[in-house]
């Protein structure tokens, strides 16, 4: 029997690695460059991969074996669909498996700006008291306006309500019955801009959403409004932000995702009322644990011509 081959190129927790290496010859090449991807593509029938590596149309073309393309998560942005489509090449991702992840860690950037946490931890370390000037705000009794009310929207929904939160939510793609059996009430993104205290995106980044969050969406917006994005970097325009936040009509952001990542240095990430992390979301043991495990499983039924459960193409 033909042994397959894969390759992966951005890490992949041991779970995953020891279901691949029980049927196939597995080659785990962290950090594999560019140039160097390009030149032993060629001898592998599967490609695993997370956010860095870019799967480009040259890429395919070069490709001549490969079956199918894991994405160890759940973002396909780095991934050319249409170029793996046109090569015969199926795309896989894993997408229940971070979801937990990523609400926690939207929740935690929610408390975090409501408290002003990280500013709070800050202080201290330089030996300064700041008792007095960190006064925030509660969570409970605030709106909470959810855009993108899928899984990880609807589980952040549910830890907002246990926080007392009224939760309403935005997703033309979902009936308003459903966003209302999800637990939240389903409202128009005008009326979202305009009753949210606390505004949390969670939907995909593509080109009608890309810059969504802009000039005219913050001039909607409930002056002193908080926003958490741990969707994808893009969605919200970063320069409108940092002039919302200037002009007093953000009071404070805390980004998980960023237009370019590493982001460095920006006017958004040095701003002293943004707190950002470095796309952490599914960055847990257990998430990346589950999403080994899936996208291993998922990867070996796609070439061993097995159902489906996750096609992304
Ligand atoms: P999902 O597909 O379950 O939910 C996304 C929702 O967005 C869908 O219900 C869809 O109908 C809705 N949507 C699409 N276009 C919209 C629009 N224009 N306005 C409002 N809603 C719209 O996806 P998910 O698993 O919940 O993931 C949500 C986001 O989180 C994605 O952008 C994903 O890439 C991101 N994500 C980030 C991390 C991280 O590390 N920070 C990790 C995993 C996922």
């Amino acid at each position: 029997m033909t042994q397959f081959k894969i390759l992966i190129t951005d890490g992949l927790d041991s779970t995953g690695q020891s279901i691949l290496r029980a049927s196939a010859e597995v080659d785990d090449r962290n950090n594999i460059s560019a140039d160097e991807l390009l030149k032993v593509i060629s001898e592998y029938d599967g490609l695993i991969v997370r956010g860095r590596t870019k799967v480009t149309a040259t890429l395919l073309e070069a490709a001549s074996r490969l079956k199918v393309i894991g994405r160890a998560g759940v973002g396909v942005d780095n991934i050319d669909l249409e170029a793996a489509r046109k090569c015969g090449v199926v795309v896989v991702n894993a997408p229940m498996s971070t979801t937990l992840a990523v609400a926690e860690l939207t929740f935690a950037l929610l408390l975090a700006l409501a408290r002003e946490i990280p500013r709070a931890d800050a202080g201290m370390k330089q030996d300064k008291w700041l008792k007095k000037e960190l006064e925030g705000v509660e969570l409970n009794s605030k709106t909470l306006g959810i855009i993108g009310f899928g899984r990880i929207g609807a589980e952040v929904g549910k830890r907002a309500a246990a926080f007392g939160m009224n939760v309403i939510a935005y997703d033309p793609l979902i009936s308003e019955a459903e966003i209302k059996r999800r637990g939240a009430e389903p409202v128009s993104i005008q009326d979202l801009y305009a009753w949210s205290d606390f505004i949390s995106l969670h939907l995909p980044l593509n080109v009608q959403t890309r810059d969504m969050i802009g000039p005219l969406a913050f001039s909607e917006m409930k002056d002193g409004v908080r926003i958490v994005s741990a969707a994808r970097g893009g969605i919200i325009d970063e320069m409108a932000l940092v002039a919302a936040l200037n002009n007093g009509k953000v009071a404070g952001a805390a980004l998980d995702v960023f237009g370019q990542e590493p982001p460095g240095l920006t006017d958004t990430v040095s701003h002293p009322r943004v707190i950002a992390t470095p796309h952490i979301g599914a960055q847990t043991i257990e998430a990346q644990s589950r999403a080994s495990e899936d996208i291993a499983t998922e990867v070996l039924s796609a070439l061993q011509g097995k159902l489906l459960r996750w096609k992304v193409n």
